[in-house]
């Protein structure tokens, strides 16, 4: 297959393109370069260019011959969307609806969108599966829920096929140790957290210590970017005009964020300081998944289960690459 990954110079969106394109599936990358990074991509082809250009958009799809497309080009800081809705709605649903163009200009009809577990709301269950009701927090969240949307009936009207991917927290690096996170500013937990061990912060902010959890903190479920890709490869391959599907991507563990301190703890063997601080707005107090879908109708299963496994991939990589993908936007 020829796929074309939108945001494929990004965190999760790289990790994607270079785990199918090892399974044997052309790639191509379509990417601003603002967020992401020309490295990341590896060597396989990448065109620089913005969702927002139709017309740039369309005439790769073309040219490529593409089968199909990975969306993952958006905006995906919460915090972020709380003060600047606009850039996220311009990004997210303004973006994927030019990319919705492009895809009907050269009669490309397969997609995966790269949606959130944040389209949910607040259940009494300990587990979100698909059919969870969906009460979007933020801005963020808001934007990809509208887009599931539009896809659906982008997808009905013009004999589209498509699936919609709920990822918990992307986490982790490559186990070879030469792609991870980097991210301008960084705004993720757990590569704040390792900056202090790199004596990069003096000590971590714990966002809200008075939500209803066991310690007070937020519950999330991270998922390693590997397990995430896997994911991908199996969605895209069932993916066919017609499909409508939807899977949560998670792991079914939930780790608060007391919890991750004290993994990256264990994991560097340093003692990691704390600073208590206010809720950050727009966050839920608790997201982790029921995968039993993804598991059970796709056959995933992921490799990372432990949160310590998952830590170590990315203590590696931003021990050896302290300053990320330093030599920004050049190849290498
Ligand atoms: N968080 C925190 N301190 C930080 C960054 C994040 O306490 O410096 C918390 C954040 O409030 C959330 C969790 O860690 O509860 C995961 O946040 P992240 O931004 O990594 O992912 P999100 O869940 O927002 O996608």
């Amino acid at each position: 297959m020829k796929i074309l990954i939108t945001g494929g110079a990004g965190y999760v969106g790289s990790a994607c393109l270079r785990y199918v394109a090892e399974q044997g599936h052309e790639v191509m990358a379509y990417d601003n370069l603002m967020m992401g990074h020309r490295q990341a991509v590896d060597g396989h082809q990448l065109v620089v260019g913005d969702i927002a250009d139709t017309d740039l958009l369309t005439r790769t799809l073309k040219e490529f011959g593409a089968d199909a497309v990975m969306h993952f080009a958006a905006a995906t800081y919460v915090g972020e969307s709380v003060v600047n809705p606009e850039l996220h709605y311009r990004n997210n649903i303004v973006g994927s609806l030019s990319l919705l163009n492009a895809m009907r200009g050269a009669d490309v009809s397969r997609l995966l969108f790269s949606s959130t577990c944040a389209t949910y709301g607040m259940t009494a269950a300990d587990t979100m599966s698909e059919t969870t009701p969906l009460d979007p927090f933020s801005p963020y969240a808001r934007t990809k829920l509208a887009v599931e949307w539009m896809i659906r009936d982008f997808a009905q009207a013009y004999d589209m096929g498509f699936t919609l991917l709920r990822y918990f927290n992307a986490a982790g690096a490559d186990p070879d140790g030469r792609h991870g996170e980097d991210h301008e500013p960084e705004s993720h937990l757990i590569p704040l957290v390792l900056q202090v061990p790199l004596g990069q912060r003096d000590q971590i902010s714990i966002f809200g210590t008075d939500y209803d959890t066991a310690d007070g903190t937020c519950i999330r479920d991270y998922v390693h970017t590997r397990d995430l890709a896997a994911a991908h490869l199996l969605a895209i391959e069932a993916t066919r005009p017609g499909t409508d599907e939807t899977f949560n991507i998670g792991t079914g563990n939930g780790q608060s964020v007391m919890d991750i301190v004290a993994a990256c703890e264990a994991v560097t063997g340093q003692s990691i300081a704390r600073a208590l601080q206010a809720r950050r707005p727009g966050d839920p107090p608790r997201l982790v998944a029921d995968a039993t879908k993804l598991k059970t109708q796709l056959g995933w299963v992921p490799e990372y289960t432990d949160i310590k496994d998952i830590v170590a991939t990315a203590w590696a990589w931003h021990r050896a690459h302290p300053q990320g993908y330093r030599n920004k936007n050049t190849p290498g």
